[in-house]
Protein backbone atom coordinates (compact mmCIF):
# COMPACT_ATOMS: atom_id res chain seq x y z
CA UNK A 1 0.00 0.00 0.00
CA UNK A 2 3.00 2.20 0.87
CA UNK A 3 5.38 0.94 -1.48
CA UNK A 4 6.46 4.12 -3.23
CA UNK A 5 6.96 6.09 -0.06
CA UNK A 6 9.16 3.62 1.81
CA UNK A 7 11.34 4.24 -1.39
CA UNK A 8 10.82 7.69 -1.38
CA UNK A 9 11.73 7.87 2.02
CA UNK A 10 14.90 5.53 2.02
CA UNK A 11 16.30 7.82 -0.96
CA UNK A 12 15.73 10.40 0.98
CA UNK A 13 17.64 9.70 3.78
CA UNK A 14 20.50 9.52 1.56
CA UNK A 15 20.57 13.43 1.43
CA UNK A 16 18.35 14.74 3.71
CA UNK A 17 18.67 14.08 7.66
CA UNK A 18 16.18 11.76 9.11
CA UNK A 19 14.83 11.80 5.67
CA UNK A 20 12.82 15.03 6.63
CA UNK A 21 12.22 18.64 6.62
CA UNK A 22 11.07 18.97 10.36
CA UNK A 23 11.23 16.20 12.63
CA UNK A 24 8.03 14.98 13.40
CA UNK A 25 7.17 13.91 9.53
CA UNK A 26 9.63 10.82 10.21
CA UNK A 27 6.88 9.24 12.02
CA UNK A 28 9.33 8.27 14.51
CA UNK A 29 6.61 8.56 17.62
CA UNK A 30 4.22 6.06 15.44
CA UNK A 31 6.47 3.99 13.84
CA UNK A 32 7.11 2.79 10.74
CA UNK A 33 7.34 5.20 7.16
CA UNK A 34 5.82 8.53 6.42
CA UNK A 35 3.80 8.52 3.37
CA UNK A 36 4.88 10.99 1.28
CA UNK A 37 2.18 13.16 -0.48
CA UNK A 38 1.46 14.01 -4.11
CA UNK A 39 -1.75 16.40 -4.21
CA UNK A 40 -4.59 17.63 -1.96
CA UNK A 41 -8.02 18.83 -2.58
CA UNK A 42 -10.47 20.21 -0.21
CA UNK A 43 -10.31 17.35 2.88
CA UNK A 44 -8.17 14.50 0.94
CA UNK A 45 -4.62 13.77 0.34
CA UNK A 46 -3.65 11.95 -1.97
CA UNK A 47 -0.14 10.19 -1.92
CA UNK A 48 2.47 9.25 -4.54
CA UNK A 49 0.92 5.22 -4.11
CA UNK A 50 -2.23 6.33 -5.00
CA UNK A 51 -3.93 6.17 -1.72
CA UNK A 52 -6.48 8.61 -0.58
CA UNK A 53 -7.04 9.81 2.90
CA UNK A 54 -8.95 12.32 5.06
CA UNK A 55 -6.77 14.77 6.24
CA UNK A 56 -6.59 15.43 10.00
CA UNK A 57 -3.81 17.61 10.09
CA UNK A 58 -4.41 20.14 7.39
CA UNK A 59 -0.56 21.20 7.16
CA UNK A 60 -0.69 21.58 10.86
CA UNK A 61 -3.33 24.09 10.83
CA UNK A 62 -3.07 26.25 7.91
CA UNK A 63 -5.28 24.29 5.44
CA UNK A 64 -8.63 26.17 7.45
CA UNK A 65 -10.49 26.29 4.19
CA UNK A 66 -9.65 22.54 3.09
CA UNK A 67 -6.72 22.06 0.56
CA UNK A 68 -6.24 23.77 -2.48
CA UNK A 69 -9.34 26.04 -2.45
CA UNK A 70 -9.73 27.28 -5.88
CA UNK A 71 -9.98 31.20 -4.61
CA UNK A 72 -6.69 31.12 -2.58
CA UNK A 73 -5.14 29.27 -5.83
CA UNK A 74 -6.40 32.24 -8.31
CA UNK A 75 -4.94 34.74 -5.87
CA UNK A 76 -1.69 33.05 -5.61
CA UNK A 77 -1.46 32.21 -9.21
CA UNK A 78 -2.36 36.05 -10.26
CA UNK A 79 0.07 37.32 -7.76
CA UNK A 80 2.80 35.09 -8.79
CA UNK A 81 2.27 36.47 -12.45
CA UNK A 82 3.10 40.01 -11.23
CA UNK A 83 6.80 39.14 -9.60
CA UNK A 84 7.68 36.82 -7.16
CA UNK A 85 9.65 38.84 -4.64
CA UNK A 86 10.56 42.77 -4.30
CA UNK A 87 12.24 43.26 -1.09
CA UNK A 88 10.60 46.52 -0.96
CA UNK A 89 7.39 47.56 0.13
CA UNK A 90 3.79 46.50 -1.16
CA UNK A 91 0.28 46.91 -0.98
CA UNK A 92 -0.88 43.85 -0.42
CA UNK A 93 1.17 43.78 3.43
CA UNK A 94 -0.59 47.31 4.00
CA UNK A 95 -4.03 45.24 3.46
CA UNK A 96 -3.16 42.28 5.43
CA UNK A 97 -1.74 44.19 8.53
CA UNK A 98 -4.67 46.17 8.55
CA UNK A 99 -6.72 42.99 8.67
CA UNK A 100 -4.89 41.37 11.20
CA UNK A 101 -5.50 44.71 12.79
CA UNK A 102 -9.03 45.07 12.52
CA UNK A 103 -9.56 41.25 13.62
CA UNK A 104 -7.18 41.07 16.85
CA UNK A 105 -8.05 44.35 18.38
CA UNK A 106 -5.29 44.12 21.07
CA UNK A 107 -2.66 44.50 17.72
CA UNK A 108 -2.43 48.01 16.79
CA UNK A 109 0.76 47.26 14.82
CA UNK A 110 1.86 44.28 13.39
CA UNK A 111 5.45 43.12 11.41
CA UNK A 112 5.20 40.20 8.88
CA UNK A 113 7.44 37.41 9.07
CA UNK A 114 8.07 34.17 7.36
CA UNK A 115 7.43 31.51 9.92
CA UNK A 116 5.99 31.20 13.27
CA UNK A 117 9.28 30.46 14.71
CA UNK A 118 10.80 34.26 13.50
CA UNK A 119 7.45 35.57 15.24
CA UNK A 120 8.01 34.43 18.41
CA UNK A 121 12.03 35.05 18.77
CA UNK A 122 11.79 38.55 17.51
CA UNK A 123 8.87 39.34 20.19
CA UNK A 124 10.69 37.83 22.72
CA UNK A 125 13.39 40.25 21.46
CA UNK A 126 11.19 43.15 21.40
CA UNK A 127 9.83 42.79 24.65
CA UNK A 128 13.06 42.17 26.74
CA UNK A 129 14.60 45.45 24.43
CA UNK A 130 11.62 47.69 25.64
CA UNK A 131 11.55 46.64 29.40
CA UNK A 132 15.36 46.04 29.60
CA UNK A 133 14.76 42.67 31.21
CA UNK A 134 16.57 39.64 30.30
CA UNK A 135 14.26 36.66 32.09
CA UNK A 136 11.65 35.22 30.29
CA UNK A 137 8.62 32.86 31.49
CA UNK A 138 7.01 30.04 29.36
CA UNK A 139 5.31 27.08 30.37
CA UNK A 140 6.23 23.66 30.16
CA UNK A 141 4.36 21.30 27.43
CA UNK A 142 3.99 24.62 25.19
CA UNK A 143 6.09 24.89 21.96
CA UNK A 144 6.97 28.43 20.45
CA UNK A 145 9.30 27.27 17.35
CA UNK A 146 12.78 26.68 17.81
CA UNK A 147 14.46 29.50 18.68
CA UNK A 148 17.69 29.27 21.08
CA UNK A 149 16.03 30.49 24.39
CA UNK A 150 13.12 28.79 23.77
CA UNK A 151 14.11 25.51 23.84
CA UNK A 152 14.25 24.39 27.29
CA UNK A 153 13.11 21.54 29.29
CA UNK A 154 11.66 22.47 32.77
CA UNK A 155 14.01 22.08 35.63
CA UNK A 156 13.12 20.20 38.74
CA UNK A 157 11.43 22.49 40.99
CA UNK A 158 9.37 25.10 40.20
CA UNK A 159 11.64 27.90 40.54
CA UNK A 160 14.91 26.29 38.68
CA UNK A 161 15.83 27.70 35.35
CA UNK A 162 15.92 25.09 32.54
CA UNK A 163 18.19 23.06 30.69
CA UNK A 164 18.37 22.96 26.91
CA UNK A 165 16.16 20.49 25.66
CA UNK A 166 18.69 20.37 22.25
CA UNK A 167 22.23 20.00 22.11
CA UNK A 168 23.77 23.08 20.77
CA UNK A 169 22.00 25.62 22.36
CA UNK A 170 24.52 26.87 25.27
CA UNK A 171 22.85 27.10 28.40
CA UNK A 172 23.54 30.56 29.33
CA UNK A 173 21.36 30.98 26.18
CA UNK A 174 18.04 29.26 28.19
CA UNK A 175 19.93 31.04 31.92
CA UNK A 176 16.98 33.29 31.70
CA UNK A 177 14.17 31.41 30.77
CA UNK A 178 11.91 29.91 33.62
CA UNK A 179 9.71 26.69 32.87
CA UNK A 180 6.67 26.71 34.83
CA UNK A 181 3.74 23.96 34.36
CA UNK A 182 0.53 25.16 32.47
CA UNK A 183 -2.94 26.08 34.10
CA UNK A 184 -0.99 25.91 37.80
CA UNK A 185 -1.81 29.09 39.53
CA UNK A 186 -0.16 28.40 42.91
CA UNK A 187 3.41 28.36 40.63
CA UNK A 188 2.90 31.58 38.47
CA UNK A 189 1.90 33.57 41.78
CA UNK A 190 5.37 32.15 43.03
CA UNK A 191 7.22 32.87 39.92
CA UNK A 192 6.35 36.21 39.86
CA UNK A 193 6.51 37.13 43.81
CA UNK A 194 10.26 36.18 43.35
CA UNK A 195 11.23 37.27 39.67
CA UNK A 196 8.67 39.38 38.73
CA UNK A 197 10.53 42.72 38.76
CA UNK A 198 12.73 40.98 36.49
CA UNK A 199 11.32 39.59 33.84
CA UNK A 200 10.78 40.72 30.42
CA UNK A 201 7.86 38.69 29.13
CA UNK A 202 5.90 35.50 29.52
CA UNK A 203 4.90 33.63 26.61
CA UNK A 204 2.23 31.39 26.31
CA UNK A 205 -0.07 29.49 24.06
CA UNK A 206 -3.62 30.83 25.39
CA UNK A 207 -4.76 27.24 24.55
CA UNK A 208 -1.89 24.82 24.17
CA UNK A 209 -2.13 23.04 20.58
CA UNK A 210 1.61 21.80 20.60
CA UNK A 211 0.99 18.94 24.19
CA UNK A 212 -1.98 17.73 21.47
CA UNK A 213 -5.20 19.97 23.19
CA UNK A 214 -5.09 21.26 26.46
CA UNK A 215 -7.58 24.55 27.51
CA UNK A 216 -6.41 25.97 30.63
CA UNK A 217 -9.04 27.54 33.12
CA UNK A 218 -9.76 31.27 31.90
CA UNK A 219 -9.27 32.39 35.78
CA UNK A 220 -5.97 31.10 35.00
CA UNK A 221 -5.33 33.29 31.90
CA UNK A 222 -7.11 36.27 34.07
CA UNK A 223 -4.70 35.77 36.71
CA UNK A 224 -1.63 35.70 34.48
CA UNK A 225 -3.05 38.90 32.46
CA UNK A 226 -3.29 40.92 36.26
CA UNK A 227 0.49 39.57 37.17
CA UNK A 228 1.72 40.52 34.14
CA UNK A 229 -0.09 44.36 34.58
CA UNK A 230 1.06 44.42 37.56
CA UNK A 231 5.02 44.43 37.47
CA UNK A 232 5.11 45.36 34.05
CA UNK A 233 5.78 41.73 32.01
CA UNK A 234 5.00 41.58 28.64
CA UNK A 235 2.24 39.18 28.26
CA UNK A 236 2.81 36.96 24.70
CA UNK A 237 0.16 35.49 23.64
CA UNK A 238 1.78 33.02 20.82
CA UNK A 239 -1.11 32.20 18.78
CA UNK A 240 0.59 30.80 15.93
CA UNK A 241 -1.80 28.05 15.82
CA UNK A 242 -4.85 29.43 17.53
CA UNK A 243 -5.18 32.40 15.59
CA UNK A 244 -7.74 32.15 12.81
CA UNK A 245 -8.35 28.24 14.20
CA UNK A 246 -10.31 28.11 17.23
CA UNK A 247 -12.48 31.48 16.35
CA UNK A 248 -11.35 34.86 14.43
CA UNK A 249 -10.90 36.40 17.41
CA UNK A 250 -8.41 33.70 18.15
CA UNK A 251 -8.25 32.39 21.59
CA UNK A 252 -7.95 35.97 23.30
CA UNK A 253 -11.24 36.49 21.64
CA UNK A 254 -12.60 33.58 22.80
CA UNK A 255 -11.44 34.42 26.30
CA UNK A 256 -11.88 38.21 26.31
CA UNK A 257 -7.90 38.89 27.35
CA UNK A 258 -5.99 41.41 25.57
CA UNK A 259 -2.08 40.58 25.69
CA UNK A 260 0.86 42.87 24.98
CA UNK A 261 1.76 41.28 21.98
CA UNK A 262 0.74 38.74 19.70
CA UNK A 263 2.36 36.47 17.31
CA UNK A 264 0.66 34.58 14.91
CA UNK A 265 1.49 31.82 11.85
CA UNK A 266 -0.06 29.26 10.11
CA UNK A 267 -3.49 30.27 9.22
CA UNK A 268 -2.40 33.94 8.40
CA UNK A 269 -0.69 32.64 5.47
CA UNK A 270 -3.33 30.07 3.97
CA UNK A 271 -0.37 27.28 3.19
CA UNK A 272 2.69 29.57 2.60
CA UNK A 273 4.93 30.63 4.76
CA UNK A 274 3.97 34.20 6.57
CA UNK A 275 4.24 35.01 10.43
CA UNK A 276 3.68 38.04 12.31
CA UNK A 277 4.09 39.37 15.64
CA UNK A 278 2.04 42.45 16.70
CA UNK A 279 0.17 44.52 19.63
CA UNK A 280 0.44 47.75 21.65
CA UNK A 281 1.94 50.53 19.47
CA UNK A 282 4.38 51.58 22.51
CA UNK A 283 5.79 47.97 22.33
CA UNK A 284 6.24 48.25 18.65
CA UNK A 285 7.63 51.66 18.73
CA UNK A 286 11.16 49.73 19.97
CA UNK A 287 11.00 47.93 16.45
CA UNK A 288 13.72 49.10 13.92
CA UNK A 289 13.78 51.54 12.12
CA UNK A 290 11.91 53.42 14.71
CA UNK A 291 14.06 52.22 17.61
CA UNK A 292 16.76 49.97 18.83
CA UNK A 293 15.60 45.95 18.65
CA UNK A 294 16.77 44.85 15.75
CA UNK A 295 14.27 42.57 13.26
CA UNK A 296 14.67 41.88 9.15
CA UNK A 297 13.90 39.42 7.12
CA UNK A 298 14.46 39.56 2.85
CA UNK A 299 10.71 37.47 2.01
CA UNK A 300 9.38 39.14 4.85
CA UNK A 301 5.83 40.26 3.87
CA UNK A 302 6.37 38.39 0.24
CA UNK A 303 3.36 39.28 -2.03
CA UNK A 304 2.58 35.35 -3.12
CA UNK A 305 2.51 34.14 0.44
CA UNK A 306 0.04 37.99 1.58
CA UNK A 307 -1.87 36.90 -1.38
CA UNK A 308 -2.55 33.89 -0.30
CA UNK A 309 -2.58 34.81 3.26
CA UNK A 310 -5.16 37.88 2.32
CA UNK A 311 -7.35 35.28 0.57
CA UNK A 312 -8.04 32.86 3.40
CA UNK A 313 -8.98 35.47 5.70
CA UNK A 314 -11.25 36.89 3.80
CA UNK A 315 -12.87 33.28 3.28
CA UNK A 316 -13.29 32.68 6.64
CA UNK A 317 -14.41 36.29 7.96
CA UNK A 318 -17.41 34.97 6.46
CA UNK A 319 -20.54 35.38 8.51
CA UNK A 320 -21.61 31.38 9.84
CA UNK A 321 -17.87 30.05 9.25
CA UNK A 322 -16.46 28.98 12.17
CA UNK A 323 -20.02 28.31 13.87
CA UNK A 324 -20.35 25.63 11.17
CA UNK A 325 -16.46 24.95 11.39
CA UNK A 326 -17.09 24.03 15.27
CA UNK A 327 -19.79 22.25 14.59
CA UNK A 328 -18.12 19.70 11.97
CA UNK A 329 -15.50 19.14 14.77
CA UNK A 330 -18.00 18.52 17.19
CA UNK A 331 -19.47 15.87 15.36
CA UNK A 332 -16.15 14.37 15.01
CA UNK A 333 -15.28 14.01 18.48
CA UNK A 334 -19.16 12.97 19.79
CA UNK A 335 -18.63 9.85 16.77
CA UNK A 336 -15.20 9.10 17.94
CA UNK A 337 -16.17 9.04 22.00
CA UNK A 338 -19.42 7.26 21.12
CA UNK A 339 -17.25 4.66 19.00
CA UNK A 340 -14.95 4.37 21.41
CA UNK A 341 -17.40 3.73 24.23
CA UNK A 342 -19.20 0.93 21.85
CA UNK A 343 -15.95 -0.61 21.81
CA UNK A 344 -15.04 -0.12 25.46
CA UNK A 345 -11.88 2.10 24.95
CA UNK A 346 -10.84 4.66 27.20
CA UNK A 347 -11.30 7.42 25.70
CA UNK A 348 -11.73 11.22 25.47
CA UNK A 349 -12.11 14.07 23.21
CA UNK A 350 -12.32 17.71 22.89
CA UNK A 351 -12.55 20.96 20.03
CA UNK A 352 -12.62 24.14 19.61
CA UNK A 353 -13.15 25.92 16.06
CA UNK A 354 -11.25 23.70 13.91
CA UNK A 355 -9.07 22.08 16.28
CA UNK A 356 -9.40 19.21 18.32
CA UNK A 357 -7.99 16.58 20.82
CA UNK A 358 -8.44 12.94 21.44
CA UNK A 359 -6.88 11.34 24.37
CA UNK A 360 -6.57 7.67 25.36
CA UNK A 361 -7.70 8.29 28.98
CA UNK A 362 -11.12 8.19 29.81
CA UNK A 363 -10.52 12.30 31.08
CA UNK A 364 -9.53 15.26 29.13
CA UNK A 365 -6.15 16.22 30.43
CA UNK A 366 -5.59 20.32 31.78
CA UNK A 367 -1.96 20.13 31.78
CA UNK A 368 1.17 18.44 30.74
CA UNK A 369 1.47 15.45 33.15
CA UNK A 370 -2.54 14.58 32.17
CA UNK A 371 -1.27 14.56 28.71
CA UNK A 372 1.27 12.67 29.48
CA UNK A 373 -1.17 9.61 31.06
CA UNK A 374 -2.34 9.06 27.96
CA UNK A 375 -1.69 5.43 26.67
CA UNK A 376 1.07 5.95 23.82
CA UNK A 377 1.09 2.75 23.10
CA UNK A 378 -2.43 2.49 22.13
CA UNK A 379 -2.45 5.45 20.39
CA UNK A 380 -0.01 4.50 18.34
CA UNK A 381 -1.43 0.99 17.11
CA UNK A 382 -4.84 3.46 16.78
CA UNK A 383 -3.03 5.77 14.46
CA UNK A 384 -1.98 3.26 12.28
CA UNK A 385 -5.25 1.36 11.97
CA UNK A 386 -7.00 4.65 10.80
CA UNK A 387 -3.94 5.04 7.94
CA UNK A 388 -4.49 1.77 6.87
CA UNK A 389 -8.52 3.06 6.28
CA UNK A 390 -7.44 6.01 4.73
CA UNK A 391 -7.61 8.24 8.12
CA UNK A 392 -4.52 10.64 7.86
CA UNK A 393 -4.12 11.66 11.91
CA UNK A 394 -1.10 13.34 12.90
CA UNK A 395 1.56 10.59 13.81
CA UNK A 396 2.27 11.67 17.30
CA UNK A 397 -0.15 11.55 20.37
CA UNK A 398 1.36 14.62 21.63
CA UNK A 399 -0.44 16.86 18.73
CA UNK A 400 -3.77 18.52 17.77
CA UNK A 401 -5.66 17.85 15.38
CA UNK A 402 -7.73 20.34 12.56
CA UNK A 403 -10.94 19.66 10.54
CA UNK A 404 -11.58 22.15 7.29
CA UNK A 405 -14.53 23.61 6.44
CA UNK A 406 -13.86 21.22 3.19
CA UNK A 407 -14.94 18.18 5.22
CA UNK A 408 -18.40 16.99 4.75
CA UNK A 409 -21.31 15.35 6.90
CA UNK A 410 -19.76 12.41 4.98
CA UNK A 411 -16.29 12.52 5.63
CA UNK A 412 -17.16 12.53 9.08
CA UNK A 413 -19.15 9.33 9.24
CA UNK A 414 -16.53 7.92 7.35
CA UNK A 415 -14.51 8.74 9.73
CA UNK A 416 -16.62 7.20 12.30
CA UNK A 417 -16.45 4.15 10.99
CA UNK A 418 -13.35 3.77 10.27
CA UNK A 419 -12.36 4.40 14.42
CA UNK A 420 -15.27 2.42 15.37
CA UNK A 421 -13.34 -0.69 13.29
CA UNK A 422 -9.76 0.66 14.41
CA UNK A 423 -10.59 0.75 17.99
CA UNK A 424 -11.71 -2.91 18.09
CA UNK A 425 -8.59 -3.73 16.83
CA UNK A 426 -6.59 -2.19 18.99
CA UNK A 427 -8.82 -3.02 22.17
C1 LIG B 1 3.88 26.02 14.73
C2 LIG B 1 4.09 26.89 15.90
C3 LIG B 1 5.20 27.76 16.01
C4 LIG B 1 6.31 27.75 15.00
O1 LIG B 1 5.89 28.17 13.74
P1 LIG B 1 6.77 27.74 12.46
O2 LIG B 1 6.07 28.42 11.33
O3 LIG B 1 6.73 26.25 12.42
O4 LIG B 1 8.14 28.26 12.69
C5 LIG B 1 5.26 28.61 17.09
N1 LIG B 1 4.31 28.61 18.03
C6 LIG B 1 3.24 27.79 17.98
C7 LIG B 1 2.21 27.86 19.05
C8 LIG B 1 3.10 26.89 16.92
O5 LIG B 1 2.06 26.05 16.90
Amino acid sequence: MFDKSRKLFENSQGVIPGGVNSPVRAFRAVGGTPIFFREAEGAYLRDVDGNRFIDYVGSWGPAILGHAHPAVVAAVQERAAKGLSFGAPTEAEFELASRLVELLPSIEQVRLTSSGTEATMSAIRLARGFTGRNKIIKFEGCYHGHGDALLVKAGSGALTFGNPSSAGVPPEVVANTLVLPYNDTDSLDEAFRNIGDETACVIIEPIAGNMNFVMPAKTYLDFLRSLCTKYGVVLIFDEVMTGFRVGLGGAQGYFGIKPDLTTLGKVIGGGMPVGAFGGRRDIMAHLAPLGAVYQAGTLSGNPVAVAAGLKTLELIARPGFFEALAMRTGDLIAGLTDAADAEGVPFSGTSLGGMFGIFFRSQVPTDYSGVMETDRDRFNRFFHAMLNRGIYLAPSAYEAGFVSAAHTINDIAETVSAARASFAEIR
